[in-house]
């Protein structure tokens, strides 16, 4: 083989390589496109129709283990071996992003991890669902967050608070001036610079723990959900923020509560902790 021949061969290699590592799904990527499905409950683009857009996002109308539920007292199992919840976050950088049907913060680098049933899962973003997509014994609060774990072998684990309206949530008000900023211009994105997880508060050991999926597509099964008990507050103001992101008329970005089908779901209370 001369020379030119094995330019040849390894730039075909190459290229090759690039094609697979492009064209392999990524599937517990949330979808980022604005455009490809909304909230419209009776339109085309809608929730019930979010399986049939793309054969890989079949999950959303075939899937038998989909989120959100309702967390309904009857149907909750009291544990306390699941332990306390074992976050180690740290500062980092990250970016705001408006993905058009939420605002998403993406931390770029190390943002640190958590650790559940002998998995670490590293801390890649936070968005908002407004209203609140899980709902507790049939009641909907103002608003969700999502902070997105993903493990090294790409299995992903998310944390879900909820809020009513009250009193200012102080991580919200604390990246304030960067959610206006977004909001006041066509800019998709804005650097948000270091961004410490830890500001994210929880204010309760006691959280719901079931098997679920993303509620985007492509709906991706087998997500690890921990809802925490507590219900936080925000203001309206600040839920206002969240939801400007969100373009379509139906003016929420909360996917409806899924069949259960027989899941079981429980509620981590440690044995020292009567109550709250
Ligand atoms: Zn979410």
């Amino acid at each position: 083989m001369d020379f030119k021949q094995a330019f040849r061969q390894l730039f075909l290699f190459t290229f090759f390589i690039v094609l697979l590592t492009n064209t392999l799904p990524t599937t517990s990527q949330e979808v980022d496109d604005e455009e490809e499905f909304n909230y419209d409950l009776d339109g085309e683009k809608g929730p019930a129709k979010w399986g049939e857009i793309h054969h890989e996002w079949s999950a959303c109308s075939n899937g038998s283990m989909q989120s959100p539920i309702d967390l309904l007292n009857q149907r909750v199992q009291i544990v306390s071996h699941l332990g306390r919840l074992n976050r180690s976050y740290k500062p980092s950088n990250a970016t705001l992003r408006n993905r058009g049907h939420d605002m998403m913060l993406k931390w770029e680098g190390d943002a640190g991890r958590i650790h559940i049933n002998g998995t670490d899962y590293a801390l890649k973003q936070c968005h908002w669902h407004s209203p609140s997509e899980h709902t507790i014994n049939g009641r909907r609060f103002d608003l969700e967050g999502h902070m997105v774990h993903e493990s090294s072998e790409g299995k992903v684990a998310v944390v879900g608070i909820m809020y009513k309206i009250g009193r200012p949530d102080s991580f919200l008000s604390s990246i304030l001036d960067r959610l206006q900023e977004i909001n006041g211009t066509e800019e998709k994105e804005t650097i948000a610079g270091i961004i410490d997880p830890r500001q994210i508060k929880i204010g309760s050991r006691k959280y719901y723990r079931y098997i679920g999926s993303l509620t985007v597509p492509p709906c991706t099964e087998n997500v690890v959900w921990t809802i925490v008990r507590k219900v936080r507050t925000v203001t309206r103001q600040q839920v206002r923020l969240l939801r400007v992101a969100v373009h379509d008329e139906s003016d929420s970005n909360a996917r409806p509560t899924q069949a259960i089908n027989g899941r079981p779901v429980e509620l981590y209370r440690p044995k020292d902790e009567e109550d709250n």
